[in-house]
């Protein structure tokens, strides 16, 4: 039997650029790759916004929209 020889590294691991981003809201700065950061952008009018900004945004939409349709004084 012949042992398997673990030498040499296939180097195919694709290694993924990250981008340093701000962002809109808090201005933290955050590494992401380009697509996230494209992703993210599309999402807020080309803003890139992080992900606890973002779950405040919606959080506050979801709000406003309920205040919206509940609104009866
Ligand atoms: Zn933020």
């Amino acid at each position: 039997m012949e042992a398997l020889q673990p030498g040499s590294p296939s180097a195919a691991q694709s290694v993924v650029e990250e981008e340093l981003v701000q962002c809109y809201c808090c201005r933290l700065t955050e590494e992401c790759t380009p697509e996230y950061i494209a992703m993210v952008k599309e999402q807020h009018q080309g803003r890139w916004i992080c992900g606890l900004c973002a779950e405040a945004i919606k959080d506050e939409n979801s709000r406003s929209h309920k205040a919206l349709a509940t609104r009866r004084r």
